[in-house]
């Protein structure tokens, strides 16, 4: 049977304030975050919170930074997403953990493609 094994980083995303010359406006804390693993969202327990608006401004990231990527792919180095309101000086770091083997056939009934 063919190896249908893939990788994917877990990751952290975390709330910082980059630029300090505007106030944190949308009530994130620098500290807030959560994991991402896989499929799943994990939040700490000690704070099982993170914004709406937040979670909107990072989405659509998530996916790729999951994936390995080219050393020179601006996706490989860029890691902060600023906030969506443009008066907030908070960004989320989206960091790249240790890396998970999953397998095709967990995830997908789909055939794969010829080799
Ligand atoms: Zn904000």
């Amino acid at each position: 049977m063919e190896d249908d094994s893939f990788e994917l980083y877990d990751l952290k995303v975390e709330v910082v304030h980059r630029d300090t010359s505007r106030p944190m406006v949308c009530r994130h804390q620098v500290g807030d975050h959560f994991y991402l693993r896989g499929g799943n969202l994990e939040f700490p327990v000690e704070r099982p919170r993170f914004g709406y608006y937040a979670m909107l401004a990072v989405l659509p990231f998530l996916m790729a930074k999951q994936r390995p990527t080219q050393r020179t792919d601006w996706m490989s180095t860029d890691a902060e997403i600023g906030c969506t309101d443009p008066n907030c000086g908070g960004a989320f770091r989206i960091t790249r953990l240790d890396k998970q083997t999953y397998r095709h056939s967990e995830y997908t009934k789909e055939a794969l493609p010829p080799a």
